[in-house]
């Protein structure tokens, strides 16, 4: 379970999130929604320990983040939370196996053990004859598979993703939306993502709604 309570945070003067108090449950799959500039995108870095709150507190299972010095913290992230962007920021001079096993390498696995796995997640996101491109050879819809399955290396339990579909055509859009519901059926990965769009936030367990800077439902 994730638990974030009064988390605040500014940038200068513009208080970007006013007291946000938020559960997750395990193996929930909850969007965020909200209009562009509303806070989303700092609140899940914030979730992830990617960016620190100004005031408040962050507990994954009752581990109180704030407890972790930065080694810590970076160790917990590697382990525990795979990221998924709009922009799949895979690195364009490797190729896609390798881009998905770079966080087994930060986290100390062994090179074929890692591969292994790389070439099999790859293989379930229907990406086997893929392996060896480069990013820029693929599609934006397989890139974006690509980046579902380095988040998905080290089997972290939540996986946050930023808009991951909000560059997709409508096709790649939902094939990448029903990947998230099979993962979290399979796996009971819990999943929190930022979206606008309405069909993704249907279908999901939960939809929170933030407007400026606080939660206004969910
Ligand atoms: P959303 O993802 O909901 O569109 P963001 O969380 O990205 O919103 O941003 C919320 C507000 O905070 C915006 O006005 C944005 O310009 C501002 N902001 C975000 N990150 C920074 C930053 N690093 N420095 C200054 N302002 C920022
Ligand atoms: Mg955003």
């Amino acid at each position: 379970m994730i638990k974030a309570k009064d988390i605040s945070k500014s940038f200068g003067d513009l208080k970007v999130l006013k007291g946000i108090d938020l559960e997750i449950r395990d193996g929930e799959i909850v969007t965020i929604v909200g209009p562009s500039g509303a806070g989303k995108t700092t609140l899940l870095q914030i979730l992830g320990t990617l960016d620190k709150a100004d005031t408040g507190i962050i507990e994954y299972d009752g581990v109180l983040l704030d407890k972790l010095n930065e080694k810590e913290l970076s160790r917990f992230r590697n382990k525990q939370i795979g990221f998924v962007f709009q922009f799949h920021q895979l690195l364009p001079e490797f190729t896609a196996l390798e881009n998905v096993c770079i966080p087994a390498y930060i986290g100390g696995k062994p090179r074929q053990e890692a591969e292994d796995r790389g070439r099999h997640l790859l293989e379930f996101l229907g990406l086997k004859d893929r392996l060896e491109h480069k990013p820029s050879e693929l599609s934006g819809g397989e890139q974006q598979r690509v980046a579902v399955a380095r988040a998905l290396i080290n089997d972290p339990r939540v996986i946050l993703a930023d808009e991951p579909s909000g560059n997709l055509d409508t096709e790649n859009k939902q094939e990448l939306h029903k990947l998230f519901f099979d993962l979290r059926d399979r796996f009971g990965q819990t999943i929190v993502i930022v979206t606008h769009d309405r069909e993704l936030s249907g279908m999901s367990d939960r939809k929170i709604e933030i407007k400026d800077g606080v939660i206004y439902n969910g």
